[in-house]
C-alpha cells in the first residue's frame, strides 16, 4: 500500500487563502499588514528568497518594502535601520534575511528588532514565549508542520512525536510547537545512540538533519506520519539513480537540468512504510513562506482598534 503524500503547495494555498481573507477584514478597520525586506549584499539565493516574499505579499493584499544594502554595511548603520523600522507604524514585520555578510553582528542586530515585529520568531523574548506557553510570533517552518497536520486532520494530541534535529529555527521549535499541540515529544541529534529504535516509536516523525535520505525504512514504523524538513541538493548521478528509482520523470529531470532535490528522508522507503508524508520537494518548504504571511497578520493584529492602539 502507497503512503498518502501530504501536499504541501495545496495546503499553502489554502493558508494564503485564509491570511488573505484576514488581510482583507484588517485593511476595512484601517490597517494594512507591512513587511519590510532588509537584504544586505547580493547573495543570490537571498536575492530570490526575499523577491518570494515580497511575491506572497503581493498575492495577500499585504504592503511590503524591501531595503538593500551594499555588503560592506557597518554593523551600526544596520542597527539604526532596524531601529527606525521599529519605529514606523505602518511596518507590523521586519525581516532581516540571513546569512548577513560575516563582519556583521547577526546575534545583534537579530536582538534589536522589535520583538512584536519579529515575524522570524527567532528572537529570544519570542523563544521564552514559545518555551512557556504565552502568546507570541513563533518560527515559520515549525508552524508549517502543525498547519499539514492539522489541514491533513492527522491528530497530535496524544501522539508520539519524535524530532529529529535540535536547531533554533526548526528542530527545537518543532518539539515545542508538538509539545504545546499535546504530543508525548523526543527530540534526537548526532549524539542520540541507536537514533533508529528512538525513530521506530514515533507516530509523527520529523526529520529537520540537514543529511541526504538519511531516515531510511529500518527508522519508521509502519504507519507512521512523516515531516520531512530537509532540502538537499544532489549532483551525484548514481546518488539520484539509487534514491528516485521509483521516479521516472524526477530522474529524466535530473538528467536535463544536472540536480535534484532530496529531503532527509528515503523518498523511495518511506512512500511504501508511512501511513503519511511529506514530498521533497513540494511539502514542507512551500509552507515557509505561508506562515511568513501568517506571522505578518498575526503582527497587525496588534494595530486593530480593538487592541487597544490606533492604526496608522
Ligand atoms: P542544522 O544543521 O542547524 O541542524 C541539524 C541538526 O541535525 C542538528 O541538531 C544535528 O545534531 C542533527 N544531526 C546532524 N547529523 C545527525 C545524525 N547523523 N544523526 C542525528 N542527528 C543529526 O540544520 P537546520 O535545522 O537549519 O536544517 C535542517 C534541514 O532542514 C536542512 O536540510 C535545511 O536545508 C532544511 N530547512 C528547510 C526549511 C524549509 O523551509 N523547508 C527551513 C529551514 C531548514 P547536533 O545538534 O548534535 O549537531
Amino acid at each position: 500500500m502507497s503512503a498518502r503524500k501530504l501536499d504541501g503547495k495545496a495546503i499553502r494555498d489554502s493558508v494564503l487563502a485564509d491570511v488573505a481573507s484576514g488581510v482583507e477584514a484588517a485593511v476595512r478597520h484601517g490597517v494594512r499588514p507591512g513587511l519590510a525586506a532588509v537584504l544586505v549584499g547580493d547573495d543570490p539565493a537571498s536575492r530570490i528568497y526575499v523577491r518570494n516574499k515580497v511575491r506572497a505579499c503581493d498575492r495577500i493584499g499585504a504592503y511590503s518594502e524591501t531595503i538593500r544594502l551594499p555588503s560592506e554595511t557597518a554593523t551600526d548603520r544596520l542597527l539604526a535601520l532596524v531601529q527606525e523600522l521599529n519605529d514606523r507604524d505602518d511596518i507590523d514585520g521586519i525581516l532581516v534575511q540571513l546569512p548577513l555578510p560575516g563582519h556583521i553582528d547577526s546575534r545583534r542586530v537579530l536582538a534589536a528588532v522589535s520583538p512584536d515585529k519579529d515575524v522570524d520568531g527567532f528572537h529570544p523574548v519570542n523563544v521564552g514565549r514559545l518555551a512557556s506557553g504565552q502568546e507570541g510570533l513563533k518560527p515559520c517552518t515549525p508552524r508549517g508542520l502543525i498547519e499539514i497536520l492539522k489541514r491533513s486532520r492527522i491528530p497530535i494530541a496524544g501522539s508520539r512525536a519524535v524530532v529529529v534535529g535540535r536547531s533554533n529555527i526548526v528542530g527545537k521549535p518543532a518539539a515545542l510547537l508538538l509539545l504545546a499541540e499535546h504530543a508525548t515529544v523526543t527530540i534526537c541529534h548526532s549524539r542520540t545512540p541507536d537514533l533508529p529504535s528512538v525513530c521506530r516509536q514515533a507516530d509523527i516523525l520529523v526529520a529537520a538533519v540537514g543529511r541526504p535520505a538519511m531516515l531510511t525504512r529500518e527508522y519508521i514504523r509502519e504507519g507512521a506520519v512523516v515531516l520531512d524538513v530537509g532540502i538537499n541538493r544532489l549532483v551525484d548521478a548514481a546518488e539520484v539513480d539509487r534514491l528516485l528509482a521509483h521516479a521516472p520523470a524526477r530522474l529524466r529531470r535530473f538528467r536535463r537540468t544536472g540536480s535534484a532535490l532530496v529531503g532527509d528522508v528515503h523518498p523511495g522507503h518511506v512512500r511504501e512504510i508511512a501511513s503519511a508524508y511529506t514530498p521533497v520537494p513540494g511539502g514542507v518548504g512551500p509552507l515557509t513562506v505561508a506562515m511568513l504571511m501568517s506571522n505578518t497578520l498575526l503582527a497587525a493584529c496588534r494595530r486593530l482598534p480593538e487592541n487597544g492602539r490606533s492604526s496608522a
